[in-house]
């Protein structure tokens, strides 16, 4: 029979696995935990370790970081269009490709191209209002897909990247 509910079995839970609970409290859960399966499947999950959660709190950060770096990049990509952007920009897009797949994994398939689209839409905006020669739209459209291209390059290394790396763990 159950002594305690499964609010507080999973109250007491910590306690129990971190061996500080009294002897009534671990009996309880004990006791609990024999004729409840939902409570014994959470009981027997182990929790993350502080490694795992701080290597996770890294890698949040190296992706937001990552995603700030694409987008400063992709401004400068798409500003470079048009006058000899060509040649930096075949070094830039598959660095920002590579940081597409950090920050996407591999949804950077199509949200770099739908940013470089835009970011170069907002390029072109504000050049034209500082009364710059801009691209026209075609033009646009046909550097935004051949920069997707290098982008792909970029993003499908930084995938055999990490697919390397998960392997020598
Ligand atoms: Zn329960």
């Amino acid at each position: 029979m159950n002594d305690i509910t499964c609010d507080m079995c999973r109250d007491l839970m910590p306690l129990v696995k971190d061996g500080i609970a009294s002897a009534d409290s671990r009996l309880a859960v004990e006791r609990h935990l024999e004729g409840c399966p939902s409570c014994r499947a959470r009981f027997e999950t182990p929790l993350p370790a502080d490694g795992e959660k701080a290597f996770a709190a890294l890698w949040n950060r190296l992706r937001l970081l990552a995603a700030l770096v694409m987008m400063l990049c992709i401004f400068v990509g798409m500003d470079l269009t048009g006058g000899q952007g060509l040649f930096y920009n075949s070094l830039l897009m598959p660095f920002i490709g590579a940081l597409g797949f950090l920050v996407f994994r591999w949804k950077a398939a199509y949200n770099i191209p739908l940013l470089l689209l835009a970011v170069g839409l907002v390029t072109c905006g504000l050049n034209l209002l500082r009364g710059l020669e801009v691209l026209d739209i075609p033009s646009l459209l046909w550097w935004t897909v051949i920069y997707s291209g290098f982008a792909a390059a970029g993003m499908v290394i930084a995938a055999l990247l990490c697919f390397a790396l998960k392997k020598e763990d």
